[in-house]
């Protein structure tokens, strides 16, 4: 299995160079080669498997020469054993027709463990192999981080710093990143949004001189090993819902553009799935860009669901790259015209997209209302971003059932949910005592040489 770049213009990798890479040299995303189809014989055997067998099943075909067979097993164990929930990615349901997929049951309650537990496994792996050490940075909107710490905390070969924006995440988000005391993970409190930390990452990733100094990796969404974890609760939920003799749909909460696509290759892969819809809140470029064919961007306005408080979608690069028929020199323009505001989607790539993709956008008055009326009639308390899914949702129930992601636990937002409904979810027993640790943060200014002396100087160390 090869993997290749967006932009056309990057040397092709396997899964392991891709895993460690993350951003192309050439700015863009890797993506596979071909897709390797699953046949519906070996989708239906999935049915009622643990979720740890149906991730070796599914993903296997994606790693090439990384990993051994048992090897890999060893790692889904150890990626999934501090969930706390022993279906990994229980359903619940809604309605007569929709389904709720709870992936909120990991270390730090949000969809984002399933990827960075295992990416944390594999990248170990392969790293005590050549004995290599790498230094992973990471912007975040605040559960990236988090999940990344909570992963990465520990690891021999690796040193992580995670830089979101200050003051602008949840507590407990903000917890989950300053509270773990291991020495090799860096919390990294910057001033300005959560495009400015990325801008920031990306300003490192393009100084090839830092990069191959300190060894940098990346693990943020555009990760293509992220994505590809993520393709996993796509088969393991349709499966239980009667795939592949049944068609489903999801509607997944959507930021980045990386769990909606890991959604866009499962289907890819042979899984029937009539419609993706993605569900955005008041920063709706993806919405936009559907309903219009424009993609411009529009600054970010915080809402009460900021893991989705993007203004460019950097995942959806990759669904272009399809779109445009695996023309990296299209994208490539496309990319340029972005930084100058945005770009006009041609006709025939809008086509394409239209045939998979649906959206949707939730107010922060709906998302409200959806948290409060959800929990009248169903009982089930959700997330800001997982209510902005539920409200599109319903706006998109069809005859297939559809599955809407939950993307994080209502407890990782308890002030958001409090004001919508009235009561204070509570934190996991397992968790409870998150507000008690110390914390350990550094404030760092929104300057690139600032950032990469900080960095040179804690791996000196
Ligand atoms: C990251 C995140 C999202 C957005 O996911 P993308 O892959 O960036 O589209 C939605 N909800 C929550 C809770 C998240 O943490």
């Amino acid at each position: 299995m090869r993997y290749i770049s967006t932009r056309g213009a990057a040397p092709v990798l396997n899964f392991g160079e891709a895993m460690m890479t993350g951003l192309a040299r050439d700015g863009g995303l890797y993506v596979p080669e071909t897709v390797p189809v699953m046949a519906k014989a070996d989708i239906a055997a999935l049915a009622g498997l643990p979720y740890e067998e149906i991730a070796f099943r599914v993903m296997r075909p994606f790693l090439g020469e990384t990993f051994g067979d048992d090897e890999f097993k060893g790692l889904l164990t150890k990626a999934y054993a501090g969930f706390g929930h022993a279906a990994r990615a229980p359903l619940v349901q809604l309605g007569p027709n929709h389904f709720l997929l709870e992936l909120f049951h990991g270390p730090t309650l949000a969809f984002k463990d399933f990827a960075m537990q295992l990416i944390g496994q594999m990248m170990q792996a392969a790293l005590a192999k050549t004995g290599a050490r790498i230094t992973i940075v990471g912007a975040t909107s605040g559960d990236t981080g988090s999940a990344a710490m909570e992963a990465f905390r520990g690891l021999a070969n690796v040193d992580l710093f995670i830089l979101y924006p200050h003051g602008r995440v949840s507590d407990v988000q903000r917890r989950q990143m300053t509270t773990p005391a291991e020495a090799n993970v860096h919390a990294l409190a910057m001033d300005g949004d959560f495009d400015d930390a990325q801008a920031r990452v990306k300003d490192m990733f393009n100084d090839f001189g830092f990069r191959d100094g300190v060894r940098l990796a990346g693990v943020n969404s555009i990760n293509w090993a992220r994505v590809l974890a993520q393709v996993v609760y796509y088969f393991s939920s349709a499966v239980s819902l009667g795939a592949p003799d049944r068609s489903v749909s999801f509607t997944v909460p959507t930021g980045n553009f990386g769990d909606i696509f890991a959604g866009y290759i499962a289907r890819k892969m042979g899984l029937p799935i009539e419609k993706l819809v993605i569900a955005t809140n008041q920063n709706d470029i993806l919405d936009r860009a559907m309903r219009t064919g424009d993609y411009m961007t529009d600054g970010v306005k915080p809402s009460i669901s900021p893991s989705m408080d993007i203004q460019v979608s950097s995942n959806f690069e990759r669904a272009l790259f399809d779109a445009y028929g695996r023309d990296g020199a299209a994208v490539a323009a496309l990319m340029g015209e972005l930084k100058i505001g945005g770009f006009h989607i041609s006709q025939g790539a809008m086509q394409m997209l239209r045939d998979t993709f649906a959206s949707g956008r939730c107010s922060e008055e709906e998302t409200r209302a959806t948290i409060a009326r959800s929990f009248a009639q169903t009982g089930e308390i959700l997330c800001p971003h997982s209510a902005v899914g539920v409200k599109v949702a319903e706006e998109h129930l069809g005859t297939a059932p559809m599955i809407t992601l939950a993307t994080a636990h209502p407890a990782k937002f308890p002030d958001a949910v409090q004001a919508a409904m009235g009561t204070r979810p509570s934190l996991p027993p397992r968790m409870a005592d998150l507000f008690d640790r110390p914390e350990r943060v550094t404030r760092v200014p929104n300057d690139l040489a600032a950032l990469q002396a900080l960095i040179r100087e804690r791996i000196a160390r």
